[in-house]
């Protein structure tokens, strides 16, 4: 089979390990720049172009969008599926899990457990939003964050208060979740492909610090999940319409809770903690299901 890869950069490790898996399968896999394709909407028959050629003949596209370049991501793997190209994740499928907001509200509607999250626009109804979160400590967090930038750990409900007013007089979107104090400063990564876990690895934040990011001085080691982890991360992907996806959960003292749900999950800190083979179980999964004109979306 003749599999796209779109990446901004073929030397990134999941970029390397997909092509190389791809590549040890059977298949012709290539890589193509995402913010290079361009695409002509207007025509009958959809194309996506790369560099004055019309790509043609791939049976399936594996997108690795950064969440810098959702937005132009996003619309050339649509093209693609207009084409009848069959998609790992679905465009409709990574637009939603890339809104924090938006994921967290569909996991709850489906009975997924998260951490009490509040969120509010308006400046009067901190101390509510609060109460309405429950006792502090709280946690801050910034919408657009990632690795574990602008997430805070407010003691008091004075630092809580100190810092939605410090966000929202930058204008910044966030959301103020109850903190997981029995997690310990260690969250789990679980690596869903399809309807089953295939790599966990537990990320412990270091000495002092709660965010377990590896950004963030963070170590990783393998772990075993329990059942009730491995269903929740599983029905997560499902709620988000997503065939991969790195579920990231806490363990608190009433079960996993859902932190986040990652569209293009890395390979290489699971590969490396657990010694697996992701990058080919992700091969193994699009050789069963990918059929073209199968692009039905998902989820939701
Ligand atoms: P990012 O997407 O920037 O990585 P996260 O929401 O994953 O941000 O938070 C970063 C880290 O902070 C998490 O990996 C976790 O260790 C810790 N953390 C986040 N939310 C909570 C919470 N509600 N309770 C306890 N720890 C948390």
């Amino acid at each position: 089979m003749k599999i796209a890869v779109l990446s901004r950069n073929p030397k990134l490790y999941s970029t390397r390990r997909l092509i190389e898996a791809a590549e040890q399968r059977g298949h012709e896999a290539q890589v193509f720049d995402h913010l290079r394709c361009y695409m002509n909407i207007a025509s009958s028959k959809p194309q996506v172009h790369y560099k004055g050629q019309v790509l043609e003949g791939y049976g399936a596209v594996i997108p690795r969008i950064g969440a810098s370049v959702t937005f132009y991501g996003t619309a050339v793997l649509r093209q693609f599926e207009m084409m009848g190209v069959y998609p790992l994740n679905e465009s409709v499928a990574i637009s939603r899990s890339r809104d924090k907001l938006r994921s967290l509200q569909l996991l709850s509607r489906k009975g997924v457990g998260i951490p009490a999250t509040g969120f509010a626009n308006a400046p009067h109804d901190t101390g509510d939003l609060l109460d309405s979160v429950g006792q502090p400590p709280y946690i801050v967090k910034l919408i657009e964050g990632t690795q574990g930038k602008g997430v805070v750990l407010a003691e008091t409900r004075k630092a809580a208060e100190s810092l939605v007013d410090a966000f929202r007089g930058l204008n910044a979107h966030f959301l103020v979740q109850e903190f997981i104090k029995e997690a310990g400063g260690a969250d789990i990564r679980c690596l869903v492909v399809g309807d089953k876990v295939v790599a966990a690895m537990k990320r412990q934040a270091k000495e002092g610090e709660f965010r377990s990011n590896l950004h963030c001085g963070g170590s990783a080691s393998i772990t075993r999940l329990t059942p009730q982890e491995r269903a929740a991360a599983v029905k997560a992907a499902k709620v988000m319409g997503l065939n991969v996806a790195g579920v990231d959960l806490l363990r608190s003292s009433r079960g996993p809770l859902i932190m986040e749900v990652n569209s293009s999950p890395g390979l290489e800190g699971i590969e490396t903690a657990t010694g697996k083979d992701v990058a080919g179980m992700i091969i193994q999964f699009i050789e069963k299901n990918a059929r073209a004109g199968r692009t039905r979306t998902r989820g939701g």
